[in-house]
């Protein structure tokens, strides 16, 4: 998938501030945060949408909620709080095909969201 923006972030092709990496998954800050921590949290895995997700990704998809929970804690946001969103295809506002969670803090977030 060499015409993925967040492969090529993969890659090391597009700088990005990467805040948390491991085998399985890779953390940077959004480019356009939404919130004072905005980071964007992906499995190294090419995997499109939330309904592109097979059986045998389920590990990977865990390991993206314990990043999810260790950058929090490196943040210093767990107690405050944060939220978690996963876009899923252009009616939810997915723009990169590549799945990604973020992770928001650092404001108050209103619910429901727009
Ligand atoms: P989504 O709209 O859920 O697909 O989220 C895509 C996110 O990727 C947006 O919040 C963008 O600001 C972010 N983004 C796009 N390009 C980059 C980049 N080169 N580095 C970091 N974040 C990016
Ligand atoms: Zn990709």
């Amino acid at each position: 998938m060499t015409d993925c923006l967040f492969c090529k972030v993969r890659d090391g092709e597009i700088p990005t501030d990467i805040v948390f990496e491991n085998e399985d998954v890779l953390a940077f800050n959004d480019i356009n945060p939404q919130a004072p921590v905005h980071i964007l949290i992906i499995p190294r895995l090419h995997i499109s949408t939330v309904n592109d997700v097979a059986e045998n990704n389920e590990l990977i998809m865990g390991k993206l909620f314990s990043a999810a929970k260790t950058i929090a804690r490196q943040k210093s946001v767990s107690e405050d709080g944060y939220r978690l969103v996963v876009n899923c295809n252009a009616g939810a506002g997915q723009t990169v095909f590549h799945l990604h969670m973020h992770l928001l803090a650092g404001r108050a977030l209103t619910w429901p969201p727009g």
